[in-house]
């Protein structure tokens, strides 16, 4: 399952965005260090197709690809030599596959700024400026090993090492990873470290209402501009957190009038959520039976078995073949029956890349 860690200064809007998401009943409040406690949510993913395939399938159970966001303490200047809240929020983000960066660009008197005014550029540099530390703390304990080893001639370590180096020059600096622009091969030496800033970013930039729909305002202009110009592979997403808290406490079917009257077209989860999977790379497939209709997050690029492994490993490990149909096919012709009929279910072998929103039907060896 997709993890997201959520990320921020205090006060920028991280728990009533993650209330909103989750409806958890984490207390936001406006205070500092209101959210101590790491929390979790599970979310599901929107998906119109999945609604679509579950009434012409109707099965006994509907269920949606999930996102699992953990909600993580404020990150305070320091936080990453344990002056603030550092050391449970650093292991917490370092198992999740993206980072969601709530910034603040609203203005609002009332609502205590930790460093004394609304300017997301400098939060954002005061938060990669954290996550850089806690990396390179990670880099050098590494270094001191691999330096052992490569001493003794070990050719593995060596190459490991020339890595290590060049991502240590770049974090000591306090400049993030991606920044370092290191090559696939590069970053595969890494990924046992799960380093924070060669994460994915999505910058949640919690603007005020009114610039959703109208003119985005000189902070999210700002923020852009920052991003945009440093070449970080990142996104953003401009969200109210506290539209997000009264759509929240809507019955869901009322949801899409609420934010119609708003002039909005989704909700900002809905478009975290996307955002979040284009930039991993991540797609969907669906299995269709009687028991059950279920949405399935896979890689781009996955082969069928990998696909099947998402299930459970069994099915990777025993994989014969899977019985697949596109989305479309399977819709247009009423199902597995009608597309059967049809002919344009196809039996994929063990090479096939899954496509996304192909409906699969695995066979298997237990
Ligand atoms: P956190 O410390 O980042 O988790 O921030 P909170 O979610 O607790 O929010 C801090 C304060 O800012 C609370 O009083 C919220 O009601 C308020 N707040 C959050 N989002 C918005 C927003 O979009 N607009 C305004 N005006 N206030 C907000």
């Amino acid at each position: 399952m997709l993890r997201i860690g959520i990320v921020g200064l205090p006060n920028v809007g991280k728990s009533t965005l993650f209330n909103a998401l989750t409806s958890a009943g984490v207390l936001a409040a406006n205070y500092p260090f209101a959210t101590k406690d790491p929390n979790v949510g599970r979310v599901n993913v929107p998906d119109a197709r999945l609604d679509r395939l579950a009434d012409i399938v109707k099965p006994q159970r509907t269920v949606p690809a999930a996102v699992e966001f953990v909600d993580i303490a404020g990150l305070v200047k320091g936080a990453s030599q344990g002056e603030g809240l550092g050391n449970q929020f650093l292991a917490n983000i370092r198992e999740t596959d993206a980072i969601v960066h709530v910034v603040r660009c609203f203005e609002d008197d009332d609502v205590l700024h930790v460093m004394g005014s609304v300017d997301p550029v400098r939060d954002r540099e005061v938060i990669e400026f954290e996550l850089a530390l806690a990396d390179l703390a990670t880099v050098e304990k590494r270094l001191d090993r691999t330096r052992r080893a490569a001493k003794t001639g070990d050719a593995e370590a060596k190459a490991e090492l020339a890595v290590l180096e060049r991502a240590h020059e770049f974090l000591k600096e306090g400049r993030g990873l991606w920044e370092a622009k290191l090559s696939a091969e590069q970053l595969a030496v890494l990924q046992p470290l799960s380093l924070l800033t060669s994460k994915p970013i999505l910058y949640a930039a919690n603007v005020t209402d009114a610039e959703l729909t109208g003119t985005e305002g000189e902070h999210l202009r700002a923020l852009r501009a920052a991003v945009e110009s440093s070449g970080e592979p990142a996104e953003i997403v401009p969200f109210s957190a506290k539209i997000e808290a009264e759509l929240a406490e809507l019955p869901p079917e009322d949801r899409g009038d609420f934010l119609a009257s708003l002039g909005l077209e989704s909700a900002g989860l809905d478009r975290l959520i996307r955002a979040g999977y284009h930039l991993l790379g991540l797609q969907t497939y669906f299995t269709a039976g009687e028991q059950e209709v279920r949405a399935w997050t896979i890689h781009g690029g996955d082969t069928a078995p990998k696909a099947a492994g998402v299930i459970h490993t069994d099915f990777e490990r025993g994989f014969i073949k899977a019985d697949t149909v596109s989305y479309d096919e399977f819709v247009t012709n009423g199902g597995w029956k009608g597309a059967r009929e049809k002919g344009v279910v196809r039996s994929e072998g063990k090479e096939y890349v899954v496509q996304d929103g192909d409906v699969m039907l695995f066979k298997f060896n237990v």
